[in-house]
């Protein structure tokens, strides 16, 4: 029995509308019952309000990105104590999408990290190595900077952060990793902590797989020891969240 609290992240992405997010909040309340797995779900900014309003208190609301300032002239953005101001207490920092389509570098995401902890919410921190950085061989070497680059950020927070494994040959692309594949990964991370960190901290950090999970995959990506959840984008719209949400059981 892992002493670590299975996690599920959906991850909404830019999707939904007032009436969506209401009839998937009704399925969520419906399915994913008691509290033996922490269950998150990331909203867009603008329905983060509403959202808070109607979801039921086992499962808790995080925003998709946020900036690394409280306030001031940074037109379209969000602070985290906006976020937290709203009532949820979760932001996703440094997602592929982030990363590779807005262009954040490791050193804003490590800002935004480090300030939204600091803040006081909770991170879910992605990172995760391209396909091309796969078929060369430099996974771990990918995977193992960004984390480093998040070190000094995080500090002794790391009770207040989940990272989230995302290769991105896998996200949105139906390639889902492998069980063996995001395992070998999983415990490549874990093991960093263990040296880099400390071994309670290894313990107990959750390390969780993100990249077309599905209501069919999760349940055996569920089994490996280093797999401590998901963050899911494309099923967390549909109903088979609620089987995601309950793979480990
Ligand atoms: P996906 O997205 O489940 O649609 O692959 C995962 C993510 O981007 O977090």
């Amino acid at each position: 029995m892992s002493p670590r609290k299975f996690f599920v992240g959906g991850n909404w992405k830019m999707n939904g509308s007032k009436k969506e997010i209401e009839a998937l909040v009704d399925t969520l309340k419906k399915g994913v019952q008691g509290d033996a797995v922490e269950v998150v779900v990331g909203c867009p900014a603008i329905y983060l309000q509403h959202t808070a309003s109607i979801l039921p208190s086992n499962i808790a609301l995080s925003a998709q990105n946020c900036y690394k300032v409280s306030k001031g002239a940074f037109t379209g953005e969000i602070s985290p104590a906006m976020i937290k101001d709203i009532g949820a207490p979760w932001v996703i920092l440094g997602h592929s999408e982030r990363r590779n389509v807005f262009g954040e570098s490791d050193q804003l995401t490590a800002d935004k990290v480090g300030h939204a902890l600091s803040e006081g919410l909770k991170v879910i921190a992605c990172i995760g190595e391209k396909l091309e950085e796969r078929e060369a061989g430099k996974t771990e070497q990918v995977v193992l900077s960004q984390i480093s680059a998040l070190k000094p950020a995080i500090g002794q927070n790391w009770d207040k952060t989940v990272i989230a494994y995302e290769p991105v040959w896998a996200i949105g692309t139906g390639k889902t990793a492998s069980p063996e594949q995001a395992q070998e990964v999983h415990a490549i991370i874990r093991d960093w902590l263990k040296n880099e960190i400390s071994s309670a901290v290894s313990e107990s950090t959750r390390i969780i797989y993100g990249g077309s999970v599905t209501g069919a995959n999760a349940k055996d990506l569920a089994k490996k020891p280093d797999i401590d959840g998901f963050l899911v984008g494309g099923a967390s719209l549909k109903p088979e969240f609620v089987d995601i949400c309950n793979s480990n059981a």
